[in-house]
């Protein structure tokens, strides 16, 4: 888009987090003059927060790398792309070759959620490098949802999304989506979402520990004992029993386990469990009977019922209140999206698909089952510094910091150094990749096309939106999709082009999707459909393909007014597909075309949930996180401009409990558990419920060799030091990030001179 002789706007989704938004960056040259919210965006409306506008920062910051480096003598050398894949090969071959590919693992960060590229060609070096020791940032936050919608719906990423802006009720548990701007549940503008709820005279009810900003909006804010979100739910689901408020409607006919469910929840009634919750048995019946009345309500739960001790547990309890009441698939319920570039739940035949299995192999020290053909991060660690046969010897990180994101954190900060070879796709020399021997810089956001292939999966209005890249890549530079290529063919081996390991991918798609019985090309010719897709390349041709074939798609000319690529591109702002429509029962993917409301592991789980009401609440202090809408996981901090004001990484801690420790406002405190300790500066805040601390995580960026000059002005306090990879939710093996015991004291002289020792 022009605008003036010299000035040129340019439209680009936001990469930055799950809500999507529309930018309209102002640019003169390569130079970004400002970023403000597309007005005209079919989704975001001209919405945007402080991160979005910084992406021009995130292009200039000297800090990142903008050609490849490789460690020589403990010192990172900028060399050439050549040099780079060479080291590559010179690392990894070797241990492929002996002791095999299962000793290298690879770690996929959250950033690569937000990537074209990162969401299509990690399969290729995958292929290449034929390693089943995969993690991914998912394990660390959102698996107990993925597991639970697989064993409910037989599917991942079968996910039903709070139908926001038609609801009448709803209950958001453990999340704060004014500030976080949502996850699991795509939709710029959360706050207004919310407002406008309000204003339209529907009801809010929260329930978390804090009273968050979004508990401030709220009609109700109930505020449990941490970590007791899956007792509390199990109450509403006896509620819903007891006092017969189950009403599933046209759900009946398709859910299985209405029974088991009912007589699990049978001896947990809100007056037996009010003690451990926290929450008054009167409370938990007005909820309940109020959302079961209600025309149109859902429950919503984020990273407070995800990353805590009971996390499957909520996951799907959440969705069987949802279920239970008739709204599971209601509009202003919880609903299921239709993903323009399709999904699992739109392939195959509808209503019916081959349910899910898990542990296929494990991991070596703990055994942990692989879920979705990934191990725990919680696990990785030890997999690294436990001596003996398997040990892994490489790591491939692909946009991920797991130094400041996993549990245990120091000590994967300790065992990096053991490896004989860490390879990654990252631009920054950050506390993680300072280990590597190799890095291999991505172009910026804004020199990267962008479609959202994985958040239109969770988007509460059907849309597709494709932008172009901002600004063209620099001489010599490479697109992240050719890096991947680039590394699959220096890891296998064999030397092939970017351009033929490209072939090889969308051949073997459009092969896979021509044999699909299921698919609209089915029987059609794979050169047929080449021939259509040409001439793109990379990442657009294969989106291209996604849109063609999708729900939305023109079939490759079988519905010529259906979606393609170039449909989008003469759309800049997006198009917008609908809202979401009811999807049951061809959304199902399990193996009897059934929701299964009982499912045996989660009904098991319940008995370690029950050992833990009968020890009682909790005693002492209890850590849960927390968001800020300046900053994202641990990406955001070597932006100037979100790094002013005051401290964010601080200890909030209620009036009573900071008095109790001789602790104020802008003291230091030491914070220990059995696994770390950690100092970090007092916030007090009578927004916390008394015996809960908060403390954001994605912090301490002091390592003495990274380069990130920003970020090291103001390091925070990393709260995963504190958190054991050993706590887990033991279904998923999800770590538990959310509501662990934390010792708190002031900093005296003492324990000062026993931190620096
Ligand atoms: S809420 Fe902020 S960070 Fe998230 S997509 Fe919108 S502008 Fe980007």
């Amino acid at each position: 888009v022009s605008s003036g002789s010299h000035e040129r706007v340019a439209l680009r989704t936001c990469p930055l987090c799950e809500a999507t938004c529309g930018l309209s960056i102002a640019l003169s040259g390569d130079r970004v003059l400002r970023i403000t919210g597309d007005e005209q965006d079919v989704f975001s409306k001209g919405y945007l927060c402080p991160k979005g506008t910084t992406l021009g920062d995130l292009h200039t910051d000297p800090d990142r790398l903008r050609g490849p480096v490789v460690k020589r003598n403990g010192v990172f050398v900028p060399v050439g792309w050549d040099e780079a894949f060479s080291e590559v090969a010179r690392l990894f071959r070797p241990l492929l070759a002996d002791p095999g590919p299962d000793c290298i693992g690879v770690y996929l960060g959250n950033p690569i959620g937000h990537n074209l590229s990162g969401l299509i060609y990690p399969r290729v070096f995958l292929k290449a490098l034929r390693s089943r020791n995969l993690y991914t940032a998912s394990t660390l936050d959102q698996r107990p949802k993925d597991l639970s919608n697989a064993l409910l719906y037989g599917e991942r990423y079968t996910l039903a999304v709070p139908d926001i802006d038609r609801t009448q009720f709803m209950v958001v548990l453990g999340a704060n989506p004014m500030v976080s701007n949502g996850s699991l549940a795509t939709a710029p503008g959360w706050p207004r979402r919310l407002k406008a709820l309000v204003a339209r005279g529907g009801r809010l009810v929260v329930i978390d520990p804090v009273r968050t900003l979004t508990a401030e909006l709220a009609h109700q804010h109930i505020a449990p004992r941490v970590g007791t979100d899956a007792a509390l739910l199990l109450a509403m689901v006896h509620v819903l029993f007891d006092e017969g408020l189950v009403r599933m409607g046209r759900l009946t006919d398709h859910v299985h386990g209405v029974e088991e469910l009912q007589e699990l929840a049978q001896p947990f009634n809100p007056e037996r469990l009010a003690a451990y919750t926290g929450v008054a048995c009167e409370t938990v019946r007005t909820l309940t009977r109020a959302f079961a009345a209600s025309s149109a309500a859902c429950i919503y739960g984020r990273i407070g019922t995800t990353a805590t001790r009971f996390g499957s547990i909520s996951s799907w309890l959440i969705d069987a209140i949802n279920v239970l009441t008739g709204n599971l698939d209601r509009i202003g319920g919880a609903m299921f999206p239709m993903p323009a570039t399709g999904s699992a739940n739109t392939r195959g035949r509808p209503g019916q698909g081959r349910g899910f299995v898990m542990g296929r192999h494990h991991t070596r020290v703990r055994r942990a089952p692989e879920l979705f053909g990934e191990l725990p991060t919680s696990c990785l660690a030890e997999e690294i510094d436990t001596p003996g046969s398997g040990r892994y010897r490489g790591l491939l990180l692909v946009g991920g910091n797991p130094v400041v994101s996993a549990p245990s954190s120091a000590r994967l900060d300790a065992a990096l150094p053991g490896l004989d070879a860490i390879v990654a796709i990252d631009p920054y020399i950050n506390d993680t990749t300072r280990h590597a021997h190799v890095i291999l810089p991505p172009p910026s956001p804004l020199q990267r096309s962008h479609y959202d292939l994985h958040f239109t999966q969770w988007s509460v209005q059907n849309v597709a939106k494709y932008s172009p890249a901002p600004l063209p890549l620099e001489p010599g530079q490479l697109d992240e999709w050719q890096i991947m290529c680039r590394l699959a063919s220096a890891v296998d081996g064999s030397n092939q082009s970017v351009g033929r390991v490209d072939e090889r991918l969308v051949e073997s798609i459009v092969r896979a999707g021509v044999q699909d019985e299921s698919s609209v090309v089915f029987g059609v010719s794979v050169d047929r459909i080449l021939e259509q897709l040409a001439p793109r390349t990379g990442p657009e041709r294969i989106l291209d393909y996604m849109l063609r074939v999708g729900p939305y798609g023109d079939g490759f000319g079988q519905t010529p007014s259906g979606l393609t690529l170039e449909k989008l591109q003469q759309n800049p702002h997006g198009i917008d597909l609908g809202p979401m429509e009811p999807r049951l029962p061809e959304v199902l993917r399990s193996g009897d075309g059934k929701i299964h409301l009982a499912p045996s592991l989660l009904m098991q789980d319940v008995g370690r949930l029950r050992l833990d009401i009968d020890v009682g609440p909790a005693t002492g202090l209890q850590l849960v996180g927390r968001r800020h809408v300046r900053s994202n996981n641990s990406w955001m901090h070597n932006i100037p401009s979100l790094m002013t004001g005051k401290e964010r990484c601080t200890l909030m801690m209620h009036p009573v409990d900071a008095q109790e420790r001789d602790l104020q406002t802008g003291a230091t405190a030491c914070v220990t558990t059995t696994t770390g300790e950690i100092q970090v500066v007092v916030q007090v805040s009578d927004r916390m419920a008394r015996g809960v601390v908060s403390l954001p995580h994605g912090w301490l960026h002091d390592g003495l060799d990274t380069r990130l000059s920003t970020a090291r002005l103001r390091p925070g306090a990393n709260s995963n030091r504190l958190a054991d990879g050993q706590a887990v939710d033991r279904p998923s093996w999800t770590s538990v990030l959310n509501g662990f015991p934390v010792e708190v004291h002031a900093l005296t002289t003492q324990s000062q001179k026993a931190t620096q020792k």
